[in-house]
């Protein structure tokens, strides 16, 4: 017979640390604390098994699967505790809690004092001496069982909750303030109105039998594992529903008997800065969420943290040591004990634990250990502390590390405190990290009108760019992650919350709408791009702080990857950023920007204009020493390392003008009619541009401008090898989709280049490879591979092509496919590997079945995603390439990966 319910207490338990799966967090570290003899009410866990069964057939079958073990177990804490459930004379009360596999705080529902009714209530009184705590218990546990399992809430939002409500109307009857201030009589008029309530609101009397409550109680938290926030927090966190909640239910001890009694919560070191501190806050004479719910102002544990605290907060030494004392004053021993404890099971776990205890009558009971949550800063210093002193080795330390969170270590970062009193106008995708207050500017070429603007747009085009480099971050009301605003800011390291659809922007204007509230140019806005928040006004920034452990970090890093970590990087600047990261190479060098900026767009688009192969390659001419001034720098930035470069890419008409004005201006200058450059614009308009005449097919129309570019970028290394400066140029084919196309490319390209070599009468080793970014390419990648040294995985068109999705709209649906579980994740961020990844596992497979020594990497925007990261390493990528800021990203998930692996 299946077990479901595993019991604890007495220094013996039926689970262990490891078995979180099915405990819960919370049951799993309770068996285990048990094991170790740390003292722990006793108990037993539900398995989170019984959620799913409760989820899916129902609330009899999951009553009818664990009845009996339910009852064994109950009658264990009788035993263990002498006492017995709905006793007179010596009541059983317990807690029933919800603990899944990881902890969602404060997102599932609890229950305390269960067991208390109008007899249990007297034996309480009897057992603590105390008959106004019974009776406050008793009231407490009616409010809490009414609001969480009967469904007692405010009627509506603007309502306060309905058993606040009666005890607001008795303390005026009473002309008392505080709820200490209610007598005996008071209590128990409480306890009866509360029941009336019920009654009333829910036409159902109020369950005395403690069986029943307890039922309902265990019926409430499998419940409260789908209620709304639940199911919120676990998207945002991506923790799937299939995991279930399990239900800890245990002996209750009380904080709140009088003043040798005590609750608190405390961190074996600090979650913020991940010094070696413990450091926690505590309550004399009160139960846990008074701790918490910032009624009372909680003290400090230890008498340093009291002094920092006191410090803080402006309180004279005098006054913290009369009303804010530290455990370690008023209760020297017991602090002692729990200093032994916290120690015993931080090095237990091996880790930074998050404790809650309760001091019931001068005897110290732990309610739970778990790792506790941390800051990137904490979580580095930490690793690094742990390792030097000697309690986990580099392996384990480097596995401690959350990739993602790195992230927070590299970009500057809001004031904490600063925060606390901003007003949040939008949210949009938090599209690169960061923080960044400024002026808003509503064009890019108006970036520089404030020493600290805020470029807010629709959304942004290539010709933005300049723009979005000199503003402090960038906001866009349109696109998702992989839009172009989202992908050129995590390039450049720049704070950018896109696709903010509440934002409506007016160019004319010129004023940005958000809700009511109104927004003119100049005005101060402040971006989360960690968060996707905007603020309204400027909020305090702070830089990071890279110090000595970010650095041992990395170094770990680079002893435990196979896979080498290159960046996509467009600029010397870019290149030389990512390199100081540990960056080996360029993954993707775009080169749309070099057709852009300043005078080349006059080049480029008479480029386009002209109607003659000579017309062109004179445009063309003019824009080759730009080119390969460009190449130059970025060659020496990454010297010693591959530079891979791809040949344009985007559909020509996103170098055309638009507006009349810079039409007529461009006919002029080239000495056409206004009709003639319209006519030629309209020529190149195309209803789907994304799978229209982009990529290699502009280079095969014309192979012109492939061999300007091959040659720029020979030139260009060449010129550096005349230095004494090792570039190493890889020449890159994008949107291939059958080897024939590649085969036209790089019979332009080589043609080019050995014309080159010819007139120079020098040579250079360069590589010619294509991106797979098109399924055909992954389906024939062994025709493929013939014509090419390397394949680079582009997985933001792939993603794309195979999933049939707009890169550029699909943020129009994929929020309701995310919330309606269709997806699991955006696949434009997390590699989809069931299926795209099937694509680039078998391009890696058959490419290396003609060539097995095909150097093979990725560049899409997944190669800085640690799922994604660990797949590549898996299918046996050499590098990953990603945006500089996501370098030690990805550095600490390709190290991850291979340790896993092998
Ligand atoms: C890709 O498609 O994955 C890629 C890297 O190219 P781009 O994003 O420039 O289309
Ligand atoms: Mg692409």
């Amino acid at each position: 017979m299946a077990k479901y319910v595993y019991t604890f207490g007495n220094g013996k338990a039926d689970g262990k640390a490891d078995m979180k799966n099915l405990l819960g967090g919370k049951g799993a570290n309770l068996a285990e604390m048990n094991l170790i003899g740390v003292p722990v009410p006793p108990g037993f866990t539900i398995t989170t098994e019984v959620c799913t069964i409760y989820n899916q057939q129902g609330h009899d079958a999951a009553v009818n699967a664990i009845k009996k073990e339910v009852e064994a177990a109950v009658a264990q804490i009788e035993e263990l505790t002498g006492t017995s459930f709905g006793s007179k004379d010596n009541p059983c009360l317990v807690s029933v809690r919800s603990g899944a596999r990881v902890s969602m705080p404060g997102m599932m529902d609890t229950v305390l004092n269960l067991g208390l009714n109008d007899l249990a209530v007297q034996g309480i009184g009897k057992k603590s001496g105390n008959e106004w705590f019974a009776w406050d218990s008793y009231r407490r546990f009616v409010q809490m069982y009414g609001d969480v399992v009967l469904g007692m809430k405010p009627e509506s939002k603007e309502d306060i909750d309905p058993f606040e409500a009666i005890m607001e109307d008795l303390k005026e009857e009473k002309g008392i303030e505080l709820d200490t201030d209610f007598s005996i009589s008071d209590l128990k008029l409480l306890v009866i109105r509360f029941k009336e309530a019920v009654l009333k609101v829910t036409g159902k009397s109020f369950p005395d039998d403690p069986w029943e409550q307890l039922w309902g109680a265990v019926s409430a938290v499998f419940d409260s594992w789908m209620t709304s926030r639940a199911i919120y927090y676990r998207k945002i966190n991506g923790i799937p529903e299939e995991w279930g909640t399990a239900v800890n239910v245990q002996a209750m001890v009380f904080g709140n008997m009088g003043n040798s009694s005590a609750t608190g919560v405390a961190f074996t070191r600090d979650a913020g800065t991940g010094e070696d501190i413990f450091n926690g806050e505590y309550l004399i004479n009160a139960q846990g969420e008074d701790v918490v719910a910032g009624t009372r102002t909680p003290q400090q544990i230890s008498l340093e943290g009291s002094k920092r605290w006191a410090e803080l907060a402006s309180v004279s030494e005098e006054e913290r040591k009369n009303n804010y004392p530290s455990l370690e004053e008023t209760m020297p021993a017991l602090y002692k004990e729990l200093m032994e404890v916290q120690e015993k099971l931080e090095n237990h776990y091996k880790d930074m634990q998050d404790l809650e205890f309760t001091i019931q009558d001068g005897k110290l009971w732990l309610l739970q250990t778990r790792n506790g949550k941390r800051t990137g800063a904490a979580m580095v210093k930490i690793a690094v502390d742990m390792l030097e002193q000697g309690m986990i080795d580099e392996k384990t330390a480097l596995m401690r590390i959350e990739a993602n969170k790195l992230d927070e270590l590299l970009h500057p970062v809001f004031d904490t405190e600063a925060l606390k009193s901003t007003h949040v106008l939008a949210k949009g995708l938090p599209a690169s990290p960061g923080a960044a207050t400024g002026q808003i500017v509503f064009f890019a070429d108006e970036a520089s009108t404030y020493e600290n603007s805020i470029l807010v747009r629709i959304e942004t085009s290539p010709e933005d760019l300049e723009g979005m480099n000199i503003a402090r971050g960038i906001l866009t009301a349109r696109g998702g992650m992989t839009s172009h605003a989202a992908v050129v800011a995590r390039g450049m390291g720049k704070c950018c919350v896109s696709g903010a659809g509440s934002v409506k922007i007016d160019y004319k204007t010129r004023v940005m709408t958000i809700g009511d509230q109104k927004f003119k140019e100049g005005d101060w806005i402040s971006l989360n791009g960690s968060t996707g928040e905007v603020y309204e006004g400027k909020v305090q920034t702070m830089n990071p702080d890279l110090g000595g452990d970010f650095g041992k970090v990395m170094d770990w890093a680079s002893n435990f990857t196979r896979m080498s970590v290159r960046t996509n990087a467009d600029t010397p600047n870019d290149a030389q950023v990512a390199r100081n990261f540990g960056a080996q190479g360029i993954g993707l060098c775009r080169t749309e920007h070099m057709f852009f900026e300043g005078e080349r767009i006059k080049a480029m688009r008479e480029m386009i204009l002209s109607s003659t192969i000579e017309g062109r390659e004179k445009a063309l001419a003019k824009l080759l020493p730009y080119q390969r001034e460009d190449f130059e720098g970025i060659f020496e930035a990454m010297a010693g390392y591959g530079v891979t470069v791809r040949l344009l890419d985007p559909p020509l008409h996103e170098f055309v003008p638009h507006q009349q004005a810079t039409q007529k201006e461009l006919a002029k200058e080239m000495g056409i009619s206004l009709e003639a450059v319209k006519s030629k614009i309209s020529d190149l308009e195309e209803f789907n541009p994304m799978l229209g005449h982009r990529g290699c097919r502009l280079g095969i129309t014309y192979p012109e401008i492939t061999a300007m570019q091959a040659r720029a970028i020979i030139e260009a290394a060449l010129n550096l090898k005349a230095k004494g400066i090792d570039a190493r140029p890889e020449i890159m084919v994008p949107l291939v989709g059958t080897v024939a196309e590649l085969k036209n490319q790089a019979d332009v390209i080589r043609g080019t280049i050995e014309k080159v070599f010819e007139e120079r009468g020098d040579k250079i080793d360069y590589l010619l490879g294509t991106m797979i970014e098109i399924p055909r390419a992954a389906l024939t990648a062994d025709h493929v591979a013939a014509e090419a040294d390397f394949f680079s995985f582009g997985t933001n068109d792939l993603t794309q092509m195979t999933l049939g999705y707009s890169r550029d709209d699909a943020g129009k649906f994929l929020p309701d496919y995310l919330d309606r579980g269709i997806l699991k994740q955006d696949p434009f961020q997390v590699l989809d590997q069931t299926g795209v990844g099937q694509l680039v596992q078998m391009g890696v497979e058959k490419g290396r079945s003609v060539k097995p020594k095909l150097k093979v990497g990725i560049c899409g925007e997944h190669g800085g995603e640690p799922s994604s990261v660990e797949f590549c390493d898996g299918v046996g990528l050499d590098y990953v390439s990603c945006s500089p800021y996501r370098v030690p990203i990805a550095r600490v998930a390709a190290a991850q990966a291979n340790i896993k692996h092998s």
